[in-house]
């Protein structure tokens, strides 16, 4: 059976003159279309998820194309929705690392799936993830450098202290591609010549090869928490209720038996291993946190 949901993610950095006439098209399709979903618009570019029928989405497609030009976008599917509400909204950044002197200008340093896949497999590179800890715990690929940071704003520094060799070709990658156009800037900005990014991310590398060289899942920012090799919303995943981030702890709440699933970190605390906030509050004597 075909899934009645398309989803599907873009971006694009060029220079918006007209941000505020840009929200209120983008924004007015969307409610009229019953489309859900978030998209962030900025004098830098635009960047968003959304979701809707594919009918919906195609014709979603077309006004990103008539508005913004050639857009990639990686499509998934669901059986429903995977946002609860539709926003546009106007920011500082579509990709926020807070560095001005950083502004991604047009594809620079692209590796398409297949080539950044023949990479891996023929030469002796470094591969470095630029996602947060609560992205890589769940899935990263082969070999990766993990930065483990909590906030994209970090990776800049994690360089400067990473100290990465120059002379050696690194690879960076992120779930759809944004994060790198400015992860990338950021490591020649500090010296790093021999960086490349993997276009379109993890969702454009698992369309292509599934089961390659991408381990385990990727985290998504939406209902589905995570996708899997087929780009399917995840069977083993859901957000933990105590911290937020993937879990896939099965246990039953020791306040009211009923079955969650909370992470592996919440797990270790007693007063954790309950279905929800409530039922974790009525164990703890007040004032203590624990997690
Ligand atoms: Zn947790
Ligand atoms: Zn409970």
């Amino acid at each position: 059976m075909e899934a009645p949901i398309l989803i599907t993610a873009f971006y694009k950095f060029l220079p918006l003159a007209a941000v505020e006439e840009l929200h209120a098209k983008l924004q007015d399709f969307g409610t009229e279309h019953g489309m859900r979903g978030l998209v962030l618009l900025a004098e830098e570019g635009v960047n968003g998820t959304v979701c809707g029928t594919p009918e919906v989405i195609t014709e979603w497609k077309a006004l990103l194309h008539e508005l913004f030009g050639a857009i990639e976008c990686k499509d998934s599917t669901a059986d429903r929705l995977v946002f609860k509400r539709w926003s546009v909204q106007i920011r500082d950044e579509i990709v926020a690392i807070k560095q001005p002197d950083v502004q991604p200008r047009g594809v620079h340093k692209h590796l398409t799936p297949e080539e950044w896949h023949a990479t891996l497999e023929k030469e002796d590179v470094i591969v470095l993830d630029t996602r947060n800890t609560y992205e890589t715990d769940i899935g990263v690929f082969e070999k990766a450098m993990d930065p483990r940071i909590k906030n994209f704003q970090e990776f800049p520094e994690y360089v400067k202290k990473a100290n990465l060799p120059k002379e050696k070709k690194i690879l960076m990658y992120c779930t759809g591609g944004i994060r790198c156009e400015k992860a990338l800037l950021e490591m020649e900005k500090q010296g790093y010549e021999h960086v490349y990014q993997l276009q379109g991310g993890i969702l454009a590398y698992l369309e292509k090869f599934p089961h390659g060289k991408f381990q385990g899942e990727c985290f998504v920012f939406d209902h589905r928490v995570a996708v899997n090799q087929e780009l399917k919303p995840s069977a083993r995943y859901s957000l933990c209720p105590h911290c937020g981030d993937p879990g896939d702890v099965h246990v039953a709440c020791v306040r009211c038996a009923t079955e969650c699933v909370i992470c592996a970190r919440c797990q270790q605390h007693d007063a954790c291993r309950t279905c929800s906030k409530e039922c974790k509050n009525k164990l703890l004597p007040k004032r203590i946190a624990v997690c």
